[in-house]
Formats: structure tokens, sequence, C-alpha cells
């Protein structure tokens, strides 16, 4: 009985294994269909300076409209992306359309680029093309790459990145502190901005640890120059905190979600970012 028992559940675990198989060979083929028949959208997020309140950037956010499931957000379909290798035609979908945006906004974009994309060969060569078909300013481009995406292939991804930033393109350090954070990677790279990891600015309020390491980043960037961004600012508090620390910038929900155009009106009054902390 015993053995009949343990038989069943071997073949309840394999049908719901055969059903998430399923499920992923049918997305996958949705996949590599979504792009020609334009089912991506772009989203747009303002980035500003704590201090001036001014706009200093919008993040490039894709979104997937598929034709039954509705709106697919992209931590469930860029990992799918990455391991089929459809991610280098998204990639330079994402890289064109926010090369466009940018050009006729004149406001500086930021671009999520997967590790997939920046180890391929001639990645830096893909940018500089996108950034001369789209007639952009390279100072109006900024990349922003895991830390992930920095260890797979460290020599390929330092030769990439210094010819990037050699062009004048921007190069962000996303999600700072969360995954396998060290600092060698900040002397290594060649970062122009670190992006703090929102777990730390969810916590700022009620956790002293975490004004701890905001402090200490906030004095790295200092340092060794590199503009510091807090992530995921959702409340007044936060703001209150990131700029008593003498953090940069920020980029959350206080100032504005994710919108379809890049847009320099924020939900927060640019009067209320000018009053003194
Ligand atoms: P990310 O680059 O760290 O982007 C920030 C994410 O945090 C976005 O989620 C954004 O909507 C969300 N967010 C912004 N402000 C707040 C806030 O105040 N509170 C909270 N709770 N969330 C906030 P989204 O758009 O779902 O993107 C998730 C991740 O997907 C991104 O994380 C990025 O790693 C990846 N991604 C997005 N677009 C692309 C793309 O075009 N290419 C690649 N390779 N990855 C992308
Ligand atoms: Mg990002
Ligand atoms: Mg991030
Ligand atoms: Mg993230």
């Amino acid at each position: 009985r015993a053995k009949n028992q343990s038989d069943s559940r071997i073949c309840f675990y394999k049908k719901e294994m055969d059903e998430a198989s399923r499920e992923r060979v049918a997305l996958r083929g949705d996949l590599k269909r979504a792009i020609e028949s334009k089912q991506f959208v772009l989203n747009y997020q303002v980035q500003a300076c704590v201090n001036s309140g001014e706009m200093t950037g919008a993040e490039a956010l894709i979104r997937w409209h598929h034709h039954e499931r509705g709106l697919i957000l992209p931590d469930s379909f860029i990992p799918l992306a990455e391991e089929t290798g459809l991610i280098i035609e998204i990639g330079d979908w994402v890289l064109r359309t926010s090369c466009k945006a940018a050009a006729a906004s004149g406001v500086k974009v930021a671009v999520n680029v997967s590790a997939v994309q920046l180890t391929r060969a001639n990645f830096a060569h893909r940018v500089h093309a996108i950034l001369v078909e789209s007639g952009l300013s390279p100072s109006l481009l900024e990349l922003e790459i895991t830390e992930t995406a920095l260890i797979a292939d460290k020599t390929g991804a330092l030769h990439a990145l210094r010819s990037l930033r050699a062009l004048g393109v921007g190069i962000a350090i996303d999600d700072f502190g969360a995954g396998y954070s060290s600092i060698e990677t900040l002397r290594t790279f060649p970062f122009s901005k670190i992006k703090l990891d929102r777990a730390f600015t969810r916590d700022l309020e009620h956790d002293h640890q975490a004004i701890a390491i905001l402090r200490a980043v906030v004095a790295l960037g200092k340092g060794l120059n590199i503009t510091v961004l807090a992530e995921g600012i959702e409340t007044r508090s936060q703001l209150d905190i990131i700029r008593r620390e003498g953090c940069d910038e920020a980029q959350g929900f206080l100032f504005g979600r994710p919108v379809a155009t890049i847009c320099s009106e924020y939900t927060i009054a640019k009067r209320e970012l000018q009053t003194a902390v």
C-alpha cells in the first residue's frame, strides 16, 4: 500500500510538471511572436534629484500585453527570454525604442541590460549603432546592469562597459546590495551610478541598520565619485531620510509610477520637493 501511495504522488507531481512545462513551451512560442505582433510596450518611470526636485532621467521598463493573458510583467518573462536567447532581439527593441524616446524628449533614459546581452561579443558596437541610428547623444543613455550579470563573464563585461563609458554612456549598477554584492565590483567596473536596492529604502523608517547601510553607500559614492540613487521611494519620510543622509537621486512611487510616455509631471508636487527638510 505504501508503494502505491508514493506512486500516485509521483504521478501527481509528474502531471503538475507536465502542465508547467507545457505552459512554458506555449509561452515561449508566444514570446517569439510577441515582437513582430507588437505586444511589447515600454513604460517610463521618473528619476529625480532629491535636492532640487528636478527630473534627471527616466527608466524604461518593459511590459508584455499578451493577446490572451493580458498584462505580463518582466519578472514573469525576462528569465524565459534569457534562457531561450530571445532576450537579444527583445533587448535590441528595448534599446532602439528607448533611444528614440530619449531623442524625442531630450530626457536621459535608463535601460535595463541582461547578462546575456552584455556578454555577447559585439554588445558595445550594437549600442553604438543604435545611438547613431537614433541620433541620440551618448550622455542621454544609461545602462542598468545587475551584479549577477557581471560575474558570468567578467573580462568580457569589463571590456564592453569600458568602451561604452568611453563613448559617454552612463553605467548604473542596479539593485545594489541585493544578491552577490561586493564592494570590489565598484572598483573594477566603470560605474557612474549606484542604485541602492529597494530592500534597504523599504526599511529606512524603522530600521537603524538600513540607515547605516544607506550612509555607508552614500560615503562610497562620494569617495568614488559615483552618483547614488535610492530605489523604491514611496513615502515622504523615506525621502526626508535619504536627503538628510546625502543621497543624490531617487526613484519610486512617491515621484511617479511607470507610465506610457516620458513624463516630467510628478505625483508629488515639485513645490513640496523644494521645501527644505
Ligand atoms: P528594476 O530594474 O530594479 O526596476 C525597478 C522595478 O521596481 C520595476 O518593476 C518598477 O515598477 C518597480 N518599482 C519602482 N518604484 C517602486 C516603488 O516605489 N515601490 C515598489 N514596490 N516597486 C517600485 P518592473 O517594471 O516589474 O520590473 C522588474 C524588473 O524587470 C526590473 O527591475 C528589471 O530587472 C527587469 N526589467 C524591466 N524591464 C526590462 C528590460 O527592458 N530588459 C531587461 N533585461 N530587464 C527588464
Ligand atoms: Mg533597473
Ligand atoms: Mg533596480
Ligand atoms: Mg530589480
